[in-house]
């Protein structure tokens, strides 16, 4: 009773803690907040500069004793602290403390992390002014999110494909049955472009520049019709700047290595499936979500290695936010989803 009286005039939230962005679904009120997961810290003192945009721009750019720290990278928590402070400003970015009730909170978070980085991620929500929090895997956020029937006894197969981690995750009957979370996803796409410019042409490109192309040219299955651009970076031995033409195909050629490693994952969550799962996820498809599945091409390139169709969610960006939203708002009828 008192808990649903409080539920009216609460702004309770669905975060979505993720390793590039965070995002935040408020009830009733829809996604308010989406930003890079950066924070910028004063070298030395540790004292917080930006958070957000406001940091991602500072990415690259910082002088001697600025540090831009994406803490949540590799889906595991490499600093407490600034994980803590990220949160907290996101929190009360979007809170404002305009109601007197604290909110209830659904946080998703890569499957990798350990407890005790699971508690730092609710310590620092309740230090926020979280009344009461629910820690969900990011594997299950996705598949709510895009709207896949959780609870059914049948097999699903979810794939977030993030910025640090690919997270695979078989569910029926509203549990996880296989969860698996590897550290391969679109940085590693980012980081392939660069290392294959440096040692094929000793042009030396940044990370946005290569996000660029990524986004540009990057592809995962042959098309008829090849793209190119211009790539403006430094010659490795002559330290100059140097311009250079870049076409799809090669794009496609320079990702060949982590694409394999994240089909090789799914090759493997299969082979861990039973039989039963195995066949209702060949009947309906694997479900792509995660920023990284907008990989032109990837849901092709994973249908045609693994033989299983595969279809991208209509958000992919947003589905782990939603998932969590709506989680709270059917905390209710998802009884049996297990919750940490
Ligand atoms: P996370 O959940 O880990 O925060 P996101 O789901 O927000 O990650 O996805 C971020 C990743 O998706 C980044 O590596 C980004 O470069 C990549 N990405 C976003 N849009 C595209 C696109 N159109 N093509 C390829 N990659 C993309
Ligand atoms: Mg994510």
């Amino acid at each position: 009773m008192f808990n649903s009286l409080y539920g009216m005039f609460s702004n309770d939230m669905g975060i979505d803690l993720g390793t590039a962005n965070t995002l935040v679904y408020v009830k009733g009120q829809g996604i308010v907040l989406c930003e890079p997961s950066v924070v910028a810290v004063q070298s030395g003192t540790g004292k917080v500069l930006a958070v957000g945009q406001e940091a991602k721009r500072m990415l690259g750019r910082t002088p001697g004793d600025i540090v831009a720290i994406r803490p949540m990278k590799d889906g595991v928590i490499a600093d407490f602290e600034t994980v803590e402070k990220m949160i907290r400003y996101f929190f009360t970015k979007v809170h404002k403390r305009k109601t007197l009730v604290r909110p209830r909170v659904v946080i998703g978070v890569p499957s990798g992390i350990t407890e005790v980085e699971k508690r730092a991620v609710r310590e620092s929500a309740e230090q926020a002014g979280a009344r009461e929090i629910f820690i969900i895997e990011e594997g299950l956020a996705a598949a709510i999110g895009a709207d896949i029937p959780i609870s059914e006894p049948a097999g699903h197969m979810v794939i977030d494909i993030g910025g640090g981690t690919t997270e695979i995750a078989v569910i029926s009957l509203g549990g996880m049955v296989v969860s698996d979370s590897i550290r391969v996803a679109g940085d590693e796409f980012d980081e392939a472009i660069i290392k294959y410019m440096r040692s094929n042409y000793n042009l030396v490109i940044g990370e946005r520049m290569a996000e660029e192309v990524k986004f540009r040219l990057g592809n995962a299955f042959p098309e008829k019709k090849t793209d190119s651009m211009e790539l403006k970076g430094r010659d490795s031995i002559t330290g100059l700047p140097k311009t250079l033409e870049m076409d799809s195909s090669e794009v496609r050629k320079a990702l060949a290595e982590p694409v394999k490693e994240i089909v090789d994952g799914i090759k493997l969550a299969l082979a861990k499936t039973p039989p039963e799962l195995a066949s209702d996820i060949s009947d309906r498809g694997i479900v792509l979500t995660g920023g990284g599945s907008l990989l032109k091409g990837f849901d092709k390139h994973i249908s045609k290695e693994t033989g299983v169709p595969v279809i991208l969610a209509e958000n992919p960006l947003t589905c782990v936010v939603m998932g969590a939203g709506k989680f709270l708002e059917e905390m209710k009828h998802l009884y049996r989803v297990n919750l940490k």
